[in-house]
């Protein structure tokens, strides 16, 4: 089975769409979110117009605040800081990887923490390792709800996930914990890897190397969830950190690059805003 997360995205935006259509009459107006790309970094570029592209769809209102890459971290910080106090911005999102003379972390603590629709900040970080309400990371939260589509049970599973960064191995590897699964991360100095891996029912991989993970390392059956966004040397195409075509007839369900995780993580993007916003007109 091969979980589209294009379908499963479709069906969701409109779901949020006919919710988001009641807003003005609930709420006087409908959830807006501010995204900031600074540069021209082709694949921020992209990844922003997907996001607009997405609200337009669920009908969140967006703005793009574009900056040249030669923005000085405190004009940055003192946009975040006008948009933290602007009543009317329920999302705020500064659009990775920003130029190396700006210091990403801080530039993610000084969005407010009820704003940080990424679900980035350390508060919310925090609150997810303490099992507090908060905003899931959009990717992670992606994953959790493809699995759940797909009806894969998730308690009880021995599940994999190869890769430890903040914004997707380790917040898929809490969730998965806390949906009672037995979780072990893996990262460069894994020794084994692939005896490690063929234990696992669910396996989430989020390297960024094409076709890393190889039909031998996957076990009959198995959940294969791929993060990877990578470019094929060979072909120039998208392509997974899984060799799709070799372990799609073992696993049980699979997911494809593109057209799996990426869209769903858009998806909760807007979820994550409308969450945002709901929070804010309710307090
Ligand atoms: P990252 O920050 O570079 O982290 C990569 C992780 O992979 C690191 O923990 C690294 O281990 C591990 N790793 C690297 N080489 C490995 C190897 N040979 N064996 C085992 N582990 C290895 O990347 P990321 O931001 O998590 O993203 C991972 C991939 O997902 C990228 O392709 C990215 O484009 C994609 N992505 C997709 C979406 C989406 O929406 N579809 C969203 C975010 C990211 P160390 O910690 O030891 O270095």
């Amino acid at each position: 089975m091969v979980i589209s997360g294009k379908e499963l995205s479709a069906e969701l935006k409109a779901r949020m769409a006919a919710q988001v259509a009641t807003f003005p009459k609930r709420y006087g107006r409908v959830p807006h979110l501010v995204v900031i790309l600074v540069g021209e970094d082709p694949a921020s570029q992209s990844y922003v117009k997907g996001k607009a592209k997405a609200c337009e769809v669920v009908g969140i209102r967006n703005t793009t605040l574009l900056r040249p890459a030669s923005i000085t971290q405190e004009e940055l910080l003192g946009m975040i800081d006008q948009l933290n106090r602007d009543e009317g911005v329920d999302g705020i999102l500064v659009q990775l990887p920003l130029p190396e003379h700006i210091d990403e972390n801080r530039i993610i603590a000084a969005i407010a923490r009820e704003k940080d629709v990424d679900g980035f900040h350390p508060l919310n970080v925090a609150a997810l390792w303490m099992k507090q309400p908060c905003t899931v990371a959009c990717t992670p939260l992606g994953i959790i709800r493809m699995l759940d589509k797909a009806g894969v049970e998730i308690a009880g599973k021995r599940a994999v996930v190869i890769g430890r960064s903040q914004i997707v191995g380790l917040p898929t590897a809490k969730l998965l914990l806390d949906r009672n699964a037995t979780v072990t991360i893996c990262h460069s100095k894994t020794s084994n890897l692939a005896e490690i891996t063929r234990q696992a029912d669910i396996l989430v991989v989020a390297i960024g190397r094409p076709r890393f993970v190889t039909e031998d390392m996957v076990s009959p059956g198995a959940v294969v969830i791929d993060v990877g966004v990578n470019r094929d040397p060979d072909t120039g195409k998208l392509c997974g950190d899984v060799d799709f075509e070799a372990i799609a007839p073992k696993a049980a369900v699979i997911t494809p690059v593109p057209g799996g995780v990426g869209p769903m993580t858009i998806t909760c993007l807007m979820e994550n805003t409308i969450s945002c916003f709901i929070a804010r007109m309710t307090r």
